[in-house]
């Protein structure tokens, strides 16, 4: 059983997915109180925590930084679609990932998995396969439908960076610091020209691509 605290006040959607979650092993403790949550994980430290950012007495940013300030477990947030401002302090204030309501539960199971990696990694696959590609991390190959794709070394470390993340979020400043170096955490448009020339290479249908996704004003995310 994996302890997994649900911080959400809306006490229809805390059924349904304590149902859903306790039939995936998951042991789930909820509360809809943010000042209550971050008591609940001192007293019983989750492995994992799922915070809803409208919350009524505070806001589930706080709580985010409340659990950062002792504890590295994964955060998930939930949010509204509208609410892009919030989603993007939320990771800034040290969450993982986001969902947006309304979700499904495949896509929240997916990225609880994800975020779950990020502390307890499996070994690194050495051939990940998604749909048409196969892309080699050790001998930095990648085909497409049986035939080899050149990339330039910036195309493949970015590249990598998201196939090592495969399901989870990685920021627009992960990204550009990883790829580029930390004196580059601001330049977005960096990686809207090489993200756009790797859809070129890559997918099937670049302007509707299905493995390097966006994540509109805060990152992207590899889905195989
Ligand atoms: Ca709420």
């Amino acid at each position: 059983m994996t302890r997994l605290l649900l911080v959400e006040d809306d006490a229809a959607l805390v059924r349904t997915l304590s149902i859903s979650l306790e039939a995936r092993g998951f042991e789930v403790e909820a509360t809809g109180q943010g000042n209550r949550a971050t008591a609940l994980a001192r007293a019983h430290p989750p492995e994992v925590a799922i915070i809803d950012l409208g919350l009524p007495d505070t806001d589930g940013i706080n709580v985010v930084r409340a659990l950062r300030t002792w504890s590295d477990l994964p955060i998930l947030i939930l949010s509204a679609r509208e609410a892009q401002e919030e989603k993007v302090a939320a990771l800034d204030a040290g969450a993982d990932d986001y969902v947006t309501k309304p979700f499904g539960m495949d896509e929240l199971l997916a990225r609880l998995r994800a975020a779950l990696r990020r502390t307890t990694p499996e070994p690194a696959p050495a051939v990940v396969r998604a749909g048409q590609l196969t892309i080699d991390v050790a001998t930095r190959r990648v085909e497409r439908a049986g035939g080899t794709v050149h990339l330039t070394p910036t195309e493949w470390n970015l590249l990598e960076v998201l196939v090592r993340a495969t399901g989870a979020l990685v920021t627009h400043r992960d990204l550009l610091q990883a790829v580029w170096g930390p004196q580059y955490a601001d330049e977005t448009n960096y990686l809207r020209v090489y993200m756009a020339q790797l859809r070129r290479k890559l997918e099937e249908h670049p302007s509707a691509p299905r493995h390097l996704i966006t994540e509109p004003g805060v990152g992207y995310r590899f889905e195989p």
